[in-house]
């Protein structure tokens, strides 16, 4: 057995925010609970595991037939700079904070560091994963990283839900942690700020009304949607902005440039790209991991200046409604009718 202390020691030396450890089980709760929300619809087709078998995506031993623990992780990625819009004739859309950099590949390196040290000292497999395609809620759930907001996020309780979240799945035998015992309480305040009510109830969200999920949708957005899309370009993070978990988080300095995209980019710029300008451009962000749809991206572009409304953007979307892309066209005179 490993001293699961030497690993969250040397994961602290290596800069991980913070280290759980849990069993390899399937975690066979989650997996009935995708389904079941699945079978109801409210899952979009875009989403890249939408295909995969989800009693897999629930149980690593998908991955590690051998495995025996998950080293679970988590890291902080809230910065202290301004959010910055774009000046007039030139308004930016706006980037989810997760995504100002590509925080899941430097977490991914930190676990990556963390496994050779491991493996240095005893013969073990481990395969690391961030953002990977394993169910990483309920391992960060189960291992006490945190615990389910209503949100569906996870919430730690030094950084709230700020974090993005890694795991190293291992033969290693490591005794395991609790999971938290803590919970949202009475709190409903991301059930009521969510501007698209995708929140159906605590812990379920309508994914087809998320603009989160939407951001990677390609199609024609149902009007009461793209009016509270505002200028947003990828991702939304109303129900964090306003959790009460989030509020008491400290604000650090970056502590990685990987894939740094910024706060936000111009809408017009996004819109007189190619997707090779684009994936060049943006490169190493999860903005242009490979199930990225650049089109929808381009969509979200075109939906955001319809809610700014500047008046010198409308040359470039009156020619976007002559668009040979149908969902383009009909989202360009969307969005000049907005105005
Ligand atoms: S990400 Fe945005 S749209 Fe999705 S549930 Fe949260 S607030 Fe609602
Ligand atoms: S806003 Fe309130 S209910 Fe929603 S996740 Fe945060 S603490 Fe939980």
């Amino acid at each position: 057995m490993i001293d699961a202390q030497v690993i969250k020691t040397l994961g602290k030396e290596l800069g991980i925010d913070e280290i759980k450890i849990t069993t390899a089980e399937p975690f066979g709760r989650a997996a009935a609970r995708i389904i079941r929300q699945k079978k109801a619809g409210l899952y979009l087709n875009s989403e890249r595991w939408h295909h995969r078998n989800i009693e897999e995506f629930c149980d690593v031993w998908s991955v590690l037939s051998t495995a025996k623990s998950i080293i679970a992780a988590c890291q902080c990625y809230l910065t202290d700079e301004p959010i910055d819009t774009g000046a007039p004739g030139d308004p930016h859309g706006l980037v989810a904070r997760y995504t100002w950099r590509n925080h899941y590949s430097d977490l991914k390196k930190r676990l990556q560091m963390l496994a050779t040290s491991i493996k240095e000292r005893q013969s073990v497999e481990c395969v690391v994963y961030s953002n990977g395609v394993i169910a990483e809620k309920p391992i960060a759930e189960r291992s006490g990283i945190g615990y389910y907001g209503k949100n569906s996020l996870i919430i730690n309780k030094r950084f709230g839900s700020l974090v993005v979240l890694g795991e190293i799945v291992t033969n290693a035998d490591i005794e395991p942690d609790s999971a938290s015992n803590a919970d949202c309480g009475e709190c409903l305040e991301c059930i009521e700020a969510c501007p698209t009510r995708a929140i159906i109830e605590p812990y379920v969200i309508d994914r087809r009304r998320c603009i989160q999920a939407l951001t990677n949708w390609y199609g024609v957005l149902q009007d009461d949607i793209a009016r509270v899309w505002e200028n947003r370009l990828y991702g939304c993070t109303t129900c964090q902005d306003v959790c009460p978990a989030n509020h008491h988080v400290k604000a650090g300095r970056p502590r990685t440039d990987i894939g740094y995209v910024g706060q936000s980019i111009s809408l017009l710029e996004i819109l007189t790209m190619d997707e090779a300008q684009y994936r060049k451009k943006f490169t190493g962000n999860q903005m242009t991991a490979r199930w990225i749809n650049f089109k929808a991206i381009q969509r979200n572009a075109i939906i955001a200046l319809g809610n700014v409304r500047d008046k010198k953007t409308l040359p470039t979307l009156e020619k976007l409604t002559k668009s040979s892309d149908p969902v383009h066209a009909h989202s360009a005179q969307w969005a000049i009718n907005n105005f």
